[in-house]
């Protein structure tokens, strides 16, 4: 008996350690971090936040010092004046408690909270990492190869020794560790601007602002001097905005620097733009286009009739599709004419004419003298006014090839745009072949991403956004999704995480449903409706695909087209 009874609670003991061991390795390997923190802003009745999902300012979280936010595993991801929104790990924490509770009585601070994963907070931490800054600075030297960048660079072991040598350098020294720094992390705009009590260093890299360094405002008088000096600017003039250019020699390309000067409360602030010379990626299959896209462009572009129109705010690659566009027609039988200001890149065998203020003419001017030259493919930088929408459109009915731009924010609104620039409606399915609405995403670096498991809660909102992608457009949806994509930045993408563009669309062509509705009904919602039920995928929804593709990250796809999930996070 007495054997029996050993042997039923070892049987008990061997089930009970099995039933622990199943739920540790499900908690270990069937939920995710992610998963996890659900759990814990389900307990707590707070909501679930995916930071890996959405952009957090370093400033905001700033707010809070190191070493306290740390301690308590918390975080603030947003704040509006003295009301924060702060993560935090798990609310039941003593030491989370005990943070929040200074924060409200002694700060007098409000805020409300949410739940995120070890993970998320590592990565809204990672703002108070100032070492990033050295490594930028670091590679400076090498790129230059001057003896004095070299043995700058020697001395710079951490932030301190950084900023006591920026203090210690001489004017060319500054100015050329400023403009190496930018070259190095392919920056296209450089912004030196003065405040109360330093100079904010900031550099544009793939289309978005990113802080390097903040300068002692004693090296400000000696950068705009430098600035001035080489884009032969006056010296004793402050109080008015000036432009200028410069070149820099490097050893192998010439890279030509527009700068312009403004006025500001705290003195001068510079914006430096750097113009590389030579152009890449101007493929067509290169641009980012999904299958269904490709075969439509490809289709449309050949025709020698009609008008492709391109959309998206100053900066979404809008030029750079019409070019790769040019690059695919262009041969020697075919003319091909551009209209632009100014002429974004030069491209062999084709006439490239420059209008605007410099010239003294206007795109409608140019575009009559143009037709005359019997062009068979013409490309007008911007349509913008009546006059020229008007030319364009009877050159695209009249056996021309047009492509132009428009400023719109999604593809639908170019027909308002159209109608307000007086074309009549009768006119537009019959000249335009195609309209297209773009934006300019950053991709994952490639050396640094990561995949990791998303909460389901997060899986069932990606779903649900892609079962109202319409079926008709053959684009495949993934029917699971197991994995997404984020980064934490390395030194081969400067520790931004992300590395190059690519273009995320959405189009539509004249079908007789559209036109249908052009005619009978101007509203740009009746217009959205038509071109989705003929399989137009959007803009967000096609980042959406790339993301879980691992192209580039929900967080991007969000800071470039807007909220994804849900109004408030
Ligand atoms: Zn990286």
């Amino acid at each position: 008996m007495q054997r029996i009874t050993e042997i039923n609670n070892k049987d008990k003991k061997r089930k009970l350690k099995e039933k622990i061991q199943d739920e540790t390795i499900k908690r270990l390997y069937h939920k995710s971090e992610e998963e996890r923190a659900t759990a814990i802003a389900n307990k707590s009745n707070l909501p679930y936040v995916d930071l890996s999902l959405i952009p957090v300012e370093a400033e905001t979280v700033n707010s809070i010092q190191e070493k306290d936010a740390k301690k308590a595993s918390l975080a603030v991801i947003y704040k509006v004046g003295k009301k924060f929104q702060i993560a935090v790990n798990d609310p039941e924490k003593y030491e989370t408690k005990k943070l929040l509770e200074k924060i409200k009585k002694e700060e007098k601070i409000n805020y409300n909270l949410v739940v995120v994963s070890q993970d998320s907070l590592k990565k809204a931490w990672a703002s108070y990492n100032l070492g990033t800054i050295t490594e930028k600075f670091e590679d400076l030297g090498v790129l230059l190869k001057k003896e004095d960048l070299t043995e700058f660079e020697k001395g710079i072991n951490n932030i301190i020794d950084l900023k006591k040598r920026i203090s210690e350098i001489n004017t060319t020294e500054i100015f050329n560790i400023i403009m190496a720094g930018a070259i190095k992390t392919n920056s296209s705009d450089v912004h030196i601007e003065p405040n109360l009590d330093y100079i904010r260093l900031r550099y544009r890299v793939d289309g978005v602002l990113q802080d390097i360094v903040k300068l002692p405002k004693k090296v400000h008088r000696i950068i705009i001097s430098r600035v001035k000096m080489l884009s032969k600017m006056k010296l004793n003039v402050s109080d008015v905005p000036q432009d200028g250019h410069f070149n820099i020699d490097l050893e192998n390309t010439k890279i030509n620097v527009r700068a312009a000067i403004l006025p500001s409360s705290f003195g001068e602030s510079v914006v430096l733009r750097i113009l590389a010379e030579s152009v890449t990626g101007l493929k067509l299959d290169e641009l980012g286009l999904n299958q269904y896209y490709l075969e439509k462009i490809e289709e449309q572009i050949i025709k020698p009739t009609g008008m492709i129109l391109t959309t998206g705010p100053t900066g979404s690659g809008k030029t750079t599709t019409l070019y790769s566009f040019i690059h695919r027609i262009n041969q020697p039988s075919i003319k091909i004419i551009t209209l632009e200001n100014p002429v974004e890149y030069r491209v062999e065998g084709i006439s490239q004419t420059e209008v605007g203020e410099n010239t003294g003419m206007s795109f409608a001017d140019g575009l009559k003298a143009v037709v005359r030259q019997d062009p068979d493919v013409i490309m007008v930088g911007e349509v913008r006014d009546p006059e020229t929408a008007e030319i364009s459109i009877q050159a695209a009915l009249t056996g021309h090839s047009v492509f132009s731009t428009l400023h719109t924010n999604n593809a639908a609104g170019a027909i308002p745009r159209l109608l307000h620039l007086k074309v009549n409606p009768a006119l537009i399915a019959p000249a335009i072949n195609i309209i297209i609405a773009q934006r300019l995403i950053r991709k994952l670096c490639q050396h640094c991403k990561e995949e990791y498991v998303p909460a389901q809660e997060t899986v069932n909102k990606i779903k649900k956004i892609l079962s109202n992608i319409p079926k008709n457009n053959g684009i495949k949806i993934p029917n699971e999704i197991k994995v997404i994509f984020r980064s934490s930045g390395c030194s081969k993408c400067n520790f931004i995480g992300y590395s190059g563009r690519i273009g995320i669309y959405e189009m539509f062509y004249m079908t007789p449903n559209v036109e249908k509705i052009i005619l009978k009904n101007i509203s740009s919602s009746d217009i959205a409706t038509a071109i989705r039920e003929d399989g137009m995928i959007s803009m967000k929804e096609d980042g959406i695909l790339k993301a879980l593709e691992g192209i580039t990250s929900l967080e991007e796809i969000r800071r470039v087209t807007g909220e994804i999930f849900s109004k408030k996070i």
